[in-house]
């Protein structure tokens, strides 16, 4: 037995795995298989954290049971169901290790890939992100969605975020402390990531399919990602409704230019009457509203930057001991 005076053992991890989980109990097992062959070999100094984002299937139950199986595994259960981002941001505040590596829960993202991240991490790197060269067995819309998004992206943002690059990447202790300080609530961490800068280099592999389960990244929630990390990281869309505005005055100068012309050499034209004004006042409406919109989408995130609530509500936290 332990003396009380003798030194307690203190192993501060050297590596961090977040994995945000949101109703992934078919996963979990086999996840946790592969995830813990890889920490065998990392000489153990490694801590994995599973954070909950308000599953509502056994995923609770399993991490629990994983956390008292190995005290490797440490686990944040968030209140209710806030988003990948946030869980993710939950887990990187919590994170304790030198170089902290985010992954999915469906195995989309080998873990056997991960070797190879920390191996770029000992060259220097800060960062490596993961960079899909193929994806297997996603439907053509998803494919083709993201191919535009991605793209759209690097021309509008104010930062170079890569192409084809997810959240699966390894952090250096550096960046992730940059990211916890930034305190804006709509959080698109491939963004920060990038907006951050130091070294940064790819690692290329091909996405598998999902493991099991459906994905959990419904078309709602794609969208509503694709649209913050525009409007966090861009102020092109606010440009916009000024090159829309340019547009419209340029349409009704000549528009009103035609009509003088057939007032005076084609009196009894049909184009001067009313369908001419009904078609500019349309046009004018569209314009405005699509502006005002615009408008709305930046002040609408203005608003929920200054309320400055929390970024998530934490429910339940076990494995981070200040030494364990
Ligand atoms: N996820 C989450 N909260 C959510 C949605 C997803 O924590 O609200 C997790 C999910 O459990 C998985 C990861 O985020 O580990 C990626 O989700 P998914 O595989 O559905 O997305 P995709 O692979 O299509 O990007
Ligand atoms: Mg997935």
């Amino acid at each position: 037995m332990r003396r009380l005076s003798e030194p307690k053992t203190v192993i501060v991890p050297q590596y961090s795995l977040i994995i945000p989980i949101y109703n992934e109990e078919e996963n979990i097992t086999e996840l946790y298989r592969r995830v813990s062959a890889l920490m065998d070999q990392l000489d153990n100094s490694v801590e994995l954290i599973l954070i909950n984002d308000g599953s509502r299937d056994r995923s609770l139950l399993m991490m629990r049971e994983l956390h008292h199986k190995d005290p490797r595994v440490c686990y944040l259960s968030l209140a209710r169901n806030f988003g990948h981002q946030v869980a993710v941001t939950a887990g990187l505040n919590f994170a304790r290790g030198q170089a902290i590596i985010i992954l999915d829960a469906d195995l989309q993202d080998p873990p056997e890939l991960i070797p190879q991240m920390l191996e770029k991490w000992r060259q220097g790197y800060h960062v490596v992100y993961a960079q899909r060269i193929k994806r297997h067995r996603e439907s053509w819309f998803k494919r083709f969605t993201a191919y535009v998004f991605y793209r759209l992206l690097r021309r509008l943002a104010d930062v170079d975020i890569p192409a084809d690059t997810g959240d699966f990447c390894l952090m250096d202790r550096r960046i992730v402390d940059l990211i916890n300080s930034m305190p804006e609530r709509s959080r698109y961490i491939r963004g920060l990531r990038a907006w951050i800068g130091f070294q940064q280099t790819a690692v290329k592999y091909e996405r598998d399919p999902r493991f099991a389960g459906e994905v959990k990244y419904t078309f709602r929630k794609s969208l509503s990602l694709a649209l913050n990390s525009l409007i966090a990281f861009s102020r092109v869309p606010l440009r916009l409704s000024i090159y829309l505005g340019l547009f419209s005055a340029f349409l009704s100068a000549c528009m009103a230019l035609l009509v003088l012309y057939w007032r005076l050499h084609q009196p009894d034209s049909s184009l001067t009457g009313f369908a001419t004004i009904l078609i500019a006042i349309f046009f004018l409406g569209s314009v405005q509203l699509i502006s005002i919109g615009i408008l709305g989408e930046y002040i609408g995130r203005i608003y929920e930057e200054v309320k400055g609530r929390p970024i998530y509500a934490l429910a339940e936290i076990a494995g981070f001991d200040p030494y364990s």
